[in-house]
């Protein structure tokens, strides 16, 4: 029953994909009321975290009685909600939002401003979703920096979406993680210098840390920094062709434009279990002649990857690599 449920005095709009914990609290927020009165007259006595995300104990007339209070139609809820959609009887085909979207992140402010919200959003996104495309901002982590000063940034983001796309999001997203811990590793112990060169150039463009080390960037401002070598390494990694290939090393300097002796952390990760197997030798040869790769051909890599439109020959693994990734992430985790 609604009837005796009275609309919010001032009934913020939600955002696309907000959590339903952060719209509780701004809807509470707004009006000088707590998430806990709202639970009450919601019907469901939860508790919630702006990153709380669930419907589980909502009893039937929670969502009506939210449209009541918020003044906006069930629909219009949960096209903005997606975790609204369990309790949609009437569509029971439509899947929740989260299960494409993963990842919580803080929305943009400038969209948020855009829809005259002010204070904090969050809201489920897509593993890939680092920055915003409009306003080119990062949005991992809580600066929200500007990176319009780095286009590699901006044109690995595209390539990142576009190898969620090619590859699916269980193919992809254990990949980044590996690919963005082993960039970090590198940048922390400043090899290879080129990468290091590179890196720097990019930190050095963006605005200074108010609180920060200058000397010791945080690891937010490294993610961003090795972004675009972090998206090539994770093509390499989805890729069922390169993953376990031996000459991977050397085609990962490749495209990251460096020597391949410089590389000398674990390609691939050896204790990950998140990855497909390499297949058989049987199975690797690329049907179309001269190309024995045939998951790997990138337009945009050969326009855009430092190696360029060269066509190098794949080289050889260097001697002695790879090393312990146990070692190389025990020394990540102890970084002074
Ligand atoms: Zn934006």
């Amino acid at each position: 029953m609604t009837t005796h449920v009275r609309s919010l005095p001032i009934p913020p709009p939600p955002m696309h994909g907000e959590t339903i914990g952060s719209y509780l609290h701004r809807l509470a927020d707004a009006n000088h009321t707590t998430v806990t009165t709202l639970a009450v007259v919601l019907g469901h006595g939860r508790r919630y975290q702006r990153a709380d995300d669930t419907t589980d104990g909502w009893p039937p007339e929670a969502l009506p009685r939210l449209a009541a209070l918020t003044s906006r139609t069930i629909p219009a809820l949960l096209h903005a909600l997606p975790a609204l959609r369990a309790l949609d009887t009437t569509n029971p085909d439509i899947p929740p939002g989260s299960e494409q979207h993963h990842v919580i992140r803080l929305a943009c402010r400038l969209c948020a401003a855009r829809l005259g919200i002010h204070n904090l959003v969050l809201r489920r996104t897509a593993d890939h979703e680092h920055l915003c495309p409009s306003h080119r901002r990062w949005l991992t982590g809580s600066d929200q920096l500007d990176v319009s000063p780095l286009p590699d940034v901006l044109r690995a983001h595209r390539h990142h979406h576009r190898i969620q796309r090619r590859h699916g999001r269980r193919g992809t997203s254990p990949a980044y993680p590996e690919a963005a811990r082993l960039t970090l590793q590198w940048f922390r112990t400043s090899s290879p210098p080129e990468l290091h060169h590179r890196w720097n150039q990019r930190l050095a463009a963006l605005p200074t840390e108010p609180f920060g080390d200058p000397h010791r960037p945080s690891d937010q401002r490294v993610e961003l920094a090795t972004y675009p070598e972090s998206v090539i390494l994770t093509s390499l990694l989805t890729s069922t062709h390169w993953r376990h290939h031996d000459r991977l090393p050397a085609e990962a300097s490749r495209r990251l434009g460096i020597p391949h002796h410089d590389l000398t952390a674990d390609l691939p990760p050896k204790n990950s279990t998140s990855m497909r197997k390499r297949p058989p030798t049987s199975q690797r040869t690329c049907p179309m002649p001269g190309h024995d790769h045939p998951d790997e051909h990138d337009p945009w890599e050969e326009r855009n990857t430092p190696a360029g439109a060269a066509k190098t020959t794949h080289g050889q693994a260097p001697a002695g690599f790879p090393s312990n990734l146990s070692e190389s992430r025990s020394q990540l985790d102890h970084q002074p």
